[in-house]
């Protein structure tokens, strides 16, 4: 496989070079005065456990067909989306550009402090809770993790915490299945 090219981040627009960019509508500002203090990791797949489809991509810009399949029908008054989605062949798509608000976290709490998507960035994996991720997305996981530490002094230090972590009982994702330890192994700290 080719070598992927360094990430960057352009502060000014909020956007990681090189990664497509395809703006959701599920985006506002972030509070007065709210700083980078936190990254949260996701797992999704839409239906779960089928990769490679468009679907994941379309539920972020409220165009999932309803009948596309079964389970579009429970999610179709969803309203989410996250800042990046690392699709498994290391693909990064950028939904939300990083100094706004985008919608992953929902009702969250981290260390006393309730709605993390007032303070974090969002990394949606494509994948499935119990499916092993692919080597890819580590690699450019921790590779954005490196970019937005430079760009944010405020994330240097800042925790990377699971869905399941912050939402616990109501969201299991990124699932038994993400090596924690593999990704701290890549240089990025996990927290
Ligand atoms: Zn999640």
């Amino acid at each position: 496989m080719p070598v992927p090219p360094p990430l960057e981040v352009d502060v000014g627009r909020g956007l990681l070079r090189p990664a497509r960019y395809v703006p959701s509508p599920n985006q506002d500002t972030r509070p007065p005065g709210a700083s980078l203090d936190l990254v949260v990791i996701h797992g999704i797949s839409l239906p779960p456990g089928d990769f490679g489809g468009e679907w994941v991509e379309r539920l972020f810009l409220n165009t999932l067909p309803p009948d596309g399949h079964p389970f579009f029908r429970t999610i179709e008054a969803l309203r989410v989306s996250a800042h990046l989605f690392v699709r498994r062949d290391g693909e990064i798509v950028q939904f939300v550009p990083f100094h706004a608000r985008a919608w992953h976290a929902g009702a969250s709490v981290w260390r006393h402090r309730v709605a993390c998507n007032d303070f974090s960035i969002g990394i949606e994996l494509e994948g499935d809770d119990l499916v092993p991720y692919a080597a890819a997305q580590y690699e450019r996981l921790a590779d954005i993790l490196v970019a937005l530490r430079r760009a944010y002094a405020t994330l240097a230090p800042a925790a990377v915490v699971g869905h399941s972590e912050i939402a616990p009982g109501r969201k299991t994702d990124p699932g038994p299945a993400f090596d924690w330890a593999r990704l701290a192994g890549r240089g990025a700290e996990a927290g």
